[in-house]
């Protein structure tokens, strides 16, 4: 490769620091913790030696700095060995992020470098059990109180829930505010008094990162953790970080798309039916050509996204292109490279039933993809006025 300028040459160390971490680090263990469901508490601690958790905040903030293309890279190696490992700094950066858009500069002196060294590490409290989707529904409430809010409430799903310890949490600040996302507030929320932690989600896959429901029950929180110091613009800051986190979604649909076709290539040669090896079967071979050109894509939307919001360009249709068609790639690539194991891709000594169990959700988080569909309708009417 053909080094271009300073950014390409940090770009190519970073990433080679990646791939030293994920070899030595990461690809011996994920099936013992994958299997167990383990939260992977020593492959965080070189997590947060890498930088990782503080990938995208800015230098001066204590971070790296990184652009988001360099970003969605890093996302699609550590997918392709783990999904659930990018998960546990993905939602802690879509937090961070929060800050660094929408926070006042007395907020990002006081979170972004604990953020950024993963010294606090958490997530994004969003959905409850009655809304995911139509968040202007949210029914967690906080009533200011002398020189705070008291919160009062209930998050489910929240990823990091039970490792993390802060959260941005988003609240009715006037339950009746007409239009709703008016009366919306961003808090950052630590966990202590009136904070815990109700249970621990199980799900099909996105094994070892806690998923969880909180409660709020009368939780103090001061005045100064409403993002941005003023109330009703939550809704607004939350919206301003969908692109970043729908590209992250995009380069783990790539990843785990990836993946699955690697594992099909590598099978396809050691597998032998009626005297050859399969690769060698036309019916194999269609199937492969597909995943490729499938991930290929998928890539090629995701980094478009990812240079788009980084020369500061409107990229929400891209960012919305690129989730919507990486993510139902890797669902897609999982299958066939099931197909392409026969039996064994349902076992679990095989890698290929976890890319399996994993795809789903990327279809669902950060905007179903039916959501998705939807903004992408909606920009093709607004692009192109008659
Ligand atoms: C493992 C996991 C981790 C998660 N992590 C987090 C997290 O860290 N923080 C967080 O806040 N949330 C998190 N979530 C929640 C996730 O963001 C929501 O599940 C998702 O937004 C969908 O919301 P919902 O489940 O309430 O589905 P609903 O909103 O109830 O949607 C149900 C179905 O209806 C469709 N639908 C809804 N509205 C429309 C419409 N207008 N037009 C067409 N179709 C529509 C949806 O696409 C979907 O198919 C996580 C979820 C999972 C499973």
């Amino acid at each position: 490769m053909t080094v271009t300028s300073e950014q390409d040459e940090q770009e190519i160390l970073i990433l080679e620091a990646i791939d030293r971490f994920l070899d030595r680090d990461v690809k011996p263990y994920v099936m013992e913790l994958e299997h167990n469901d383990t939260y992977p508490e020593e492959i965080v601690e070189k997590m947060k030696e890498l930088g990782l958790f503080g990938s995208v905040i800015a230098e001066e903030y204590g971070g790296l700095g990184l652009s988001c293309l360099t970003y969605a890279k890093i996302v699609e190696r550590v997918a392709i060995v783990w999904m659930s490992l990018s998960g546990i700094f993905n939602s802690h950066l879509i937090m961070a992020s929060a800050v660094q858009r929408a926070g006042t500069e007395e907020q990002k002196q006081k979170w972004l470098p604990k953020f950024a060294s993963g010294e606090i590490r958490g997530g994004l409290a969003l959905t409850e059990p009655n809304c995911g989707t139509d968040l202007q529904a949210i029914r967690t409430r906080a009533i200011k109180q002398g020189d705070g809010y008291v919160v009062n409430g209930t998050k489910t799903w929240i990823s990091n829930g039970i490792h993390g310890t802060c959260f941005a949490v988003m609240v009715k600040t006037e339950p009746d505010a007409a239009p709703r996302h008016k009366g919306i507030s961003l808090f950052l929320i630590e966990k202590g008094e009136g904070f815990q932690v109700s249970r621990k989600l199980e799900k099909l896959g996105y094994k070892g990162i806690d998923s969880a429901e909180l409660i709020f029950d009368e939780c103090y929180v001061p005045q100064e953790n409403l993002i941005g110091g003023v109330e009703g613009q939550g809704f607004k800051h939350v919206m301003g970080g969908l692109e970043l986190g729908r590209i992250n979604v995009a380069a783990r649909g790539v990843g785990v798309a990836q993946a699955a076709l690697d594992e099909a290539v590598k099978y396809s040669q050691q597998r032998q039916t009626f005297g050859k090896p399969i690769c060698e079967h036309q019916a194999i071979q269609i199937n492969m050509a597909d995943m490729a050109t499938r991930t290929e894509a998928a890539r090629l939307l995701t980094h478009q996204a990812a240079n788009a919001f980084d020369k500061g360009e409107r990229c929400d249709m891209e960012a919305g292109m690129a989730k919507l068609f990486a993510t139902e790639a890797a669902v897609t690539n999982s299958m066939d490279s099931m197909r392409v194991h026969g039996g064994y891709g349902y076992s679990k000594e095989f890698p290929v039933e976890r890319f399996y169990r994993d795809a789903p959700l990327l279809t669902i988080g950060e905007g179903t993809n039916e959501l998705q569909r939807i903004i992408i309708a909606r920009q093709l009417i607004q692009r192109n006025p008659i």
